[in-house]
């Protein structure tokens, strides 16, 4: 149960503040934006948005077959697995997918946000200063964990050797450049406790949307 003076259900008639979440693989963004989202705030997942649109956005599917071939489509669905082999170890070949798929999820967001009517809603993406995400949302939540704990959260989470997880990370741009990039920092590290960081950040940008 969210205690008394948090405010938990409101209805804004404003103009709605856009939030991001961001952080490395393992920082836990994910957990970060379901404590949010327990809060009665709105999440975006841009990840999960950009597999749909993948295969259901009309423009984004013909980019997508012109730049990597039809048969990346097997009866209308993307074969992941094809287009993770051709990307993953061809940065050009991968800029070349975040250039179709970034503006796509981009639009999408945009389009979801102005659906919400609290007094802020939150994207949640992996990707976001080297996307230019950012450009489109107020303010930007950092999550931070150290790099060790993320890799063995990750290796735990999805059951994959230490190596894959370090060379996902390699494809990340740097934890303690992105945190600077951020208007807040959440430390998500198991010693500082993350709810009530979360609860004060909620009350702060309801502050700042003029809920407070
Ligand atoms: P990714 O970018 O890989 O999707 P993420 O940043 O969204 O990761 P989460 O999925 O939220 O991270 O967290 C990674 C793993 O660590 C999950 O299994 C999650 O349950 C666990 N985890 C996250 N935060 C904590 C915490 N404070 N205490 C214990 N486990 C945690």
């Amino acid at each position: 149960m969210i205690s008394g003076n948090l405010k938990s259900h409101f209805y804004c008639t404003g103009i709605m503040i856009r939030v991001g979440i961001t952080g490395g693989i393992g920082s836990g963004k994910s957990t970060v934006s379901k404590l949010f989202s327990v809060l009665g705030i709105p999440v975006y997942s841009a990840d999960e948005a950009a597999k749909n649109l993948m295969n259901e956005d009309a423009l984004l599917k013909q980019q997508v077959k012109d730049a990597f071939g039809k048969e990346i489509y097997t009866d209308g669905l993307l074969n992941r697995k094809a287009l993770a082999a051709i990307v993953f170890n061809d940065p050009a070949k991968l800029q070349q997918l975040n250039a179709l798929v970034h503006p796509a999820t981009i639009r999408h967001a945009e389009a979801w946000m102005q659906q919400q009517h609290t007094p802020y809603a939150i994207k949640e993406a992996a990707i976001m200063f080297e996307s230019g995400a950012q450009e489109f949302l107020d303010y930007v939540i950092g999550v931070f964990a150290p790099t060790p704990l993320r890799i063995q959260r990750t290796m735990h989470r999805d059951n994959i050797s230490r190596e894959e997880v370090q060379a996902r990370m390699n494809k990340q741009i740097d934890e303690n450049i992105k945190m600077m990039l951020c208007d807040f920092v959440i430390t998500n590290d198991e010693r500082e406790l993350l709810i009530p960081q979360v609860t004060a950040l909620h009350e702060k940008l309801l502050g700042l949307s003029g809920v407070g």
